[in-house]
């Protein structure tokens, strides 16, 4: 049976990695690198980086710390696809850890997040019935959000919305992090979004996404 090489067992699937303005959660508008991974197991009904889902090319973790590195940015984003999917992910994480970067990671709450570096902050999805994959949403993954993670609930409808209202009061997800709400484009109006938060008083953060109306959601930002 053949084994992997040492060299294989750091190396990652990558789709991009560019230098932007964090358009989202809670590092919003700070100067950020992301490494986009490759590759995702759902398929999210509104998803907008489809194009992640297969190419990519295989670069070594130091590599990848190098390209980082030289957009001299303090934060990075580490995302998808889902990059968890990819075990070496958690590899990436602690290095970009040990080098000093405020580090997020986006996931799509259908893996397990128990053995990511606590240093990361986590931007951990709940998927609402109308992604199609509210199946997927791993609900212990509820217990391993720390302070500092965020859980994001993307909303299409008003039932998505009464859904996302509905699992934040059950499982009192805003007292274990920051709880964020955010309309698909084109599917539900932000406002319409933002009042139904303002009449239910809920706890939870709404936010639009800035790189959406800076660069129109162009690949590369
Ligand atoms: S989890 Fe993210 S990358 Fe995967 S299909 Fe859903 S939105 Fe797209």
């Amino acid at each position: 049976m053949a084994t992997e090489t040492p060299t294989a067992v750091e190396r990652l699937r990558i789709t991009e990695i560019f230098h932007s303005i964090q358009g989202e959660a809670d590092a919003i508008g700070w100067r950020t690198v992301f490494v986009r991974l490759t590759g995702c197991p759902l398929r999210c009904v509104w998803c907008d980086t489809e194009y992640s889902f297969y190419g990519g090319n295989w670069r070594d973790i130091d590599d990848i710390l190098a390209e980082v590195a030289s957009h001299g940015a303090k934060h990075v984003c580490v995302t998808g696809g889902e990059p968890l999917a990819q075990k070496r992910c958690l590899t990436l994480l602690q290095k970009l850890c040990d080098a000093g970067y405020e580090v997020s990671l986006e996931t799509s709450g259908a893996i397990d997040v128990s053995t990511v570096d606590p240093r990361v902050r986590k931007v951990m999805d709940l998927k609402a019935p109308d992604s199609g994959e509210s199946k997927r949403n791993l609900w212990s993954n509820l217990d391993h959000l720390l302070a500092h993670d965020q859980v994001k609930i993307v909303i299409a409808s008003r039932a998505d919305y009464e859904w996302a209202r509905n699992a934040v009061a059950e499982h009192a997800i805003d007292q274990r992090c920051m709880v964020l709400f955010s309309p698909v484009h084109g599917a539900v109006e932000p406002r319409a979004l933002a009042e139904w938060i303002i009449e239910d008083k809920l706890p939870v953060r709404f936010q639009l996404q800035l790189h959406k109306l800076l660069w129109n959601d162009a690949p590369g930002h």
